[in-house]
């Protein structure tokens, strides 16, 4: 009856009511993107489901956190547009200025973010996290009502006992988030170990094709901070649109398989590296003389996670040269991709940079190991990188990751 009065209707008014998209099969083997940005009522004015307005209600959103949550064994997930997002919201949720105690190692743009938060009238201490007497010294000092920790660290990879953190801040009624990034869900799940909250920049592994950008705080109990954050979220519209969680969730479809062979390339590498004539240390956390490797082996459950970093022997020019005439490593920022990424990481940083200026950072793809050797090596010696003395020409090598 409609569809027939519908065809007498003007080309101008049936280009409007788009294609006919009513009767939408479920049983399509991958989920459809539900791009909606507002949800209409039925004859008697009554929403049909609790769907409303796209700002706040999204099934593909909805979808993706569900898929998420269920990973890291939380309760629920907000996705954000980006993992400094996601990070900031859990900040600009808070009723009432508190103390925060933060990592001292940490991605370099939300330390810088977390030390400004005075503004809003909170005030943060920086601590070594990985140090746990001088953690239990700040806490006492100061009780915080967050710990904020990030495990591995970016770009040094140090590693913080998310169980022991737990227990310490609890003591004081603190609650703990972990920026799980480069950990993944595959090796921890820190809501396992203690934490209240977990985030990522799902621009990183979880995606993990460098076409997404995107962050997502997992909780492990509704409260009163998470439902702020969720009015906030949906009050300011910072949810991640429809289509980007779609691709985020195609994307976490080969997470395990994934993010597994990317660690096994980089513990590879790791190795091979560590007795490289032209290496003078190589940092990550599956070597057995990393200190945070005991840590590791408890918490990073099956791998290690797929970034290291190195530095040369011959120092910050060296390691310059040596990203610039690689020639299968991308000279790029950011990490957890598919393809291995090489990156100068004090040229990012900038000035106060934490990390030392013969670092580079190399997040591993999915390439064959022996090419990416082969070309980092192949780097070193046309450059005449390669240290004659070095204790790995010796035969006396004993020498592990790093002097
Ligand atoms: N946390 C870590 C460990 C990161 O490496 C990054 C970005 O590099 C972020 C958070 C910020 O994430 P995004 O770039 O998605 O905002």
């Amino acid at each position: 009856m409609f569809q027939k009065r519908f065809a007498d209707l003007s080309f101008r008014t049936r280009v409007v009511a788009g294609p006919a998209t009513q009767d939408i099969p479920r049983n399509g083997l991958v989920a459809p993107i539900h791009m909606a940005t507002t949800y209409t009522r039925d004859e008697r004015y009554a929403y049909v489901s609790d769907y409303v307005y796209g700002r706040s209600d999204n099934l593909t959103l909805r979808e993706t956190e569900a898929q998420i949550a269920a990973l890291e064994r939380g309760h629920s997930a907000m996705l954000f547009g980006s993992g400094m997002a996601a990070a900031a919201a859990m900040v600009l949720g808070l009723d009432r200025p508190i103390h925060v105690v933060a990592s001292s190692a940490m991605y370099y743009g939300l330390k810088h973010w977390l030390a400004g938060i005075g503004r809003f009238g909170h005030s943060i201490e920086f601590v070594d996290t990985t140090d746990l007497v001088a953690l239990e010294a700040a806490i006492e000092r100061r009780p915080p009502r967050l710990v904020w920790i990030e495990t591995p660290s970016n770009p040094l990879w140090q590693v913080t006992d998310i169980a022991a953190v737990a227990r310490l801040a609890h003591a004081v009624g603190a609650e703990l988030a972990v920026d799980s990034t480069v950990a993944t869900p595959v090796f921890t799940r820190p809501i396992e170990f203690g934490a209240d909250y977990v985030m990522h920049s799902a621009t990183k592994y979880l995606n993990g094709h460098s076409d997404v950008s995107a962050g997502v705080l997992v909780a492990a109990r509704p409260g009163d901070l998470w439902a702020r954050i969720g009015m906030l979220r949906a009050d300011l519209g910072t949810g991640l649109s429809a289509f980007d969680a779609w691709l985020l969730a195609r994307g976490m479809r080969t997470l395990d398989v994934r993010v597994r062979a990317q660690a096994a390339t980089a513990a590879d590498l790791a190795r091979r590296l560590a007795d490289h004539p032209a290496v003078r240390m190589v940092l990550y956390p599956g070597l057995p003389s990393h200190p945070g490797h005991a840590v590791a082996r408890r918490q990073m459950r099956g791998g290690f996670g797929g970034m290291l970093s190195i530095r040369l022997e011959q120092g910050v020019e060296a390691a310059l040269a040596a990203a610039g005439a690689v020639q299968l490593w991308r000279r790029a920022t950011s990490l957890g991709g598919v393809e291995s990424l090489i990156e100068h990481r004090a040229s990012m940083e900038g000035a106060s940079a934490a990390c030392p200026d013969d670092l580079l950072r190399l997040s591993v793809g999915i390439e064959d190991p022996d090419d990416l050797y082969a070309d980092l090596d192949r780097a070193f010696r046309v450059l005449g990188l390669i240290v004659a003395d070095h204790p790995a020409s010796s035969s006396d090598t004993g020498r592990g990751d790093s002097r």
